[in-house]
């Protein structure tokens, strides 16, 4: 049992309040500890912290603030076992997807290492006679980012390498139901040496990200959790006049065409659907198949779906963790109710699946449903679960024209043996992250991160060369001497 405390200016502080939240193990039930709800008060004390830090940092020459990240690089190796078990423990998923997202997450802070080269700027002489022009790029001060319960540790990686290495000073809010993993790679960076208030964590819920919504002191902030939050945190921020990213829910459609290597189609799209229990911004939701793709995909899905092997993530053998929390587990549940009382046909039934040896577990089978329209409940909103549906059309055009009906345009895959379905797809689907013969299309961190339409808003996308325009100001000089 740990009793997380805040992460500020370099110091491991209580909050000003004396409200925690009880954790607990999802697929054991075993308690792991508490973490603070912590309050405004918190938060003014992490802004200042981040303040008085910001003019020094923005100092230290690109080349040593690399330094600092390859120091804390080389430590999240060293934990990297203890990061992933971490990860499992607090979140549920099973040791090898929690390896998966530990790797990603590592990958943004090498990424970051690069930042001398990354934010360079441009020059041209001779604008006009004599007269020479160029850009620098330059920290805005202090930014902060608000993350959602499925990638503990991958999620928050997504901004602060960036924004410290450009120069700003940071101050994390992570998801009060998976407050573990992040608080394992700050107390790494507080061995790496980073320096005092360069990079804060304030533990709690809706009250601290109203309170860095509102806080004057905070240039810009980047939100990644559920599509109607990010609406809110996007137009909040936005009547304050900051900076805002906000990455939002999903519902990812995967076309499979008659000529895709069935194969590789059906273990790729199995574990796009229930990987990670579903709970993924990228996992595929609703699999249509075009023509005569049809019936054996969704005769061959049912068999993969039933050889999962539900568990605790740690123990050998599982293939598929529990959902995150009870509360989450209910609304999963409520979906497949409102599934069957809309209509659809519920092809496999996961509610009532039970780990024996873990009865205290959040665990939902995998679930499977044929005959959902786009109209009904299931067909449109995020499940956000192992709950997957299987639909048909005839053709391509009928398939892109469903996945343009969703709300969402986050990720979305085509499973085709033929360059010209693929190519047609690539180029007419308007969604923004897109497989092609790959069920879950995660751009790795040297690409750009996010959706359109109800799963993001704003401009500029995480990682990539997009941060980097996020995390600076291009300052243009004209000069004439
Ligand atoms: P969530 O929206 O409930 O919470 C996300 C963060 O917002 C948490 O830190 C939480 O404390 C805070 N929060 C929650 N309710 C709030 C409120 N009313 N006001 C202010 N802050 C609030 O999301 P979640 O359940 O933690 O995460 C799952 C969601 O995240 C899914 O919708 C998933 O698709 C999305 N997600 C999106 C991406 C992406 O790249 N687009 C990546 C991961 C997860």
């Amino acid at each position: 049992m740990k009793t997380l405390r805040n992460y500020i200016g370099g110091e491991w502080v209580a909050p000003s309040s004396a409200e925690y939240l009880d954790l607990t193990n999802p697929a054991t039930g075993e308690q792991l500890g508490k973490v603070p709800l912590s309050g405004v008060r918190d938060v003014d004390a992490a802004v200042a912290a981040a303040q008085a830090a910001y003019l020094k940092w923005r100092e230290v020459p690109p080349v040593v603030r690399a330094r600092y990240l390859f120091k804390l690089k080389f430590l999240m190796e060293e934990q990297f076992e203890d990061l992933a078990a971490t990860v499992t423990r607090e979140n549920g998923k099973t040791l090898a997807e929690a390896r998966g997202s530990v790797r990603r997450g590592i990958e943004n802070v090498e990424h970051a290492c690069g930042i001398p080269t990354l934010m360079m700027g441009k020059t041209l002489e001779d604008v006009a006679a004599g007269i020479d022009c160029e850009y620098v790029r330059q920290p805005l001060g202090v930014f902060a980012a608000i993350t959602p319960f499925n990638f503990p540790a991958m999620v928050p990686c997504w901004f602060w390498p960036y924004a410290i290495a450009t120069g700003n000073t940071f101050i994390l809010k992570p998801s009060e139901q998976v407050p573990f993993s992040p608080t394992r790679i700050i107390e790494l960076a507080h061995e790496a040496g980073i320096p005092a208030g360069v990079l804060n964590l304030v533990h709690g819920a809706k009250d601290v990200v109203n309170a860095l919504l509102a806080h004057p002191g905070i240039s810009g902030l980047s939100f990644v959790g559920s599509s109607p939050v990010a609406k809110y945190v996007y137009q909040e921020d936005g009547k304050y006049g900051k900076r805002v990213q906000a990455l939002g829910g999903a519902k990812n459609h995967v076309i499979v065409m008659p000529d895709a290597d069935m194969d590789r189609a059906v273990a790729n799209i199995s574990e796009s659907l229930f990987g990670c229990a579903g709970q993924r911004c990228l996992a595929g939701s609703v699999v249509v198949a075009a023509g005569k793709a049809y019936e054996p995909f969704r005769e061959r899905l049912l068999s993969a779906a039933k050889d999962l092997r539900l568990g605790y993530g740690l123990e050998p053998g599982v293939t598929m963790g529990p959902v995150v929390s009870a509360k989450h587990k209910e609304k999963v549940l409520s979906y497949v109710e409102a599934g069957r009382k809309d209509g659809a046909t519920l092809l496999l039934d996961g509610r009532a699946t039970k780990v024996e040896k873990h009865p205290r577990g959040h665990f939902v089978g995998p679930t499977v449903f044929d005959g959902v329209q786009p109209d009904m409940t299931i067909g449109k909103e995020e499940i956000f679960g192992p709950v997957a549906s299987v639909t048909h059309v005839s053709n391509l055009d009928e398939g892109i024209e469903l996945v343009h009906r969703s709300g969402f345009a986050n990720a979305t895959s085509i499973f085709t043996q033929s360059g010209k379905a693929a190519r047609e797809f690539r180029y007419r689907v308007g969604v923004s992250m897109i497989g092609v013969n790959i069920g879950v299309a995660a751009p790795m961190a040297f690409f750009p991160f996010g959706g359109t339409k109800g799963s993001f808003f704003g401009d500029l996308k995480a990682h990539g060369q997009d941060s980097i325009e996020f995390y600076t100001d291009k300052k243009v000089v004209i000069s004439r001497w």
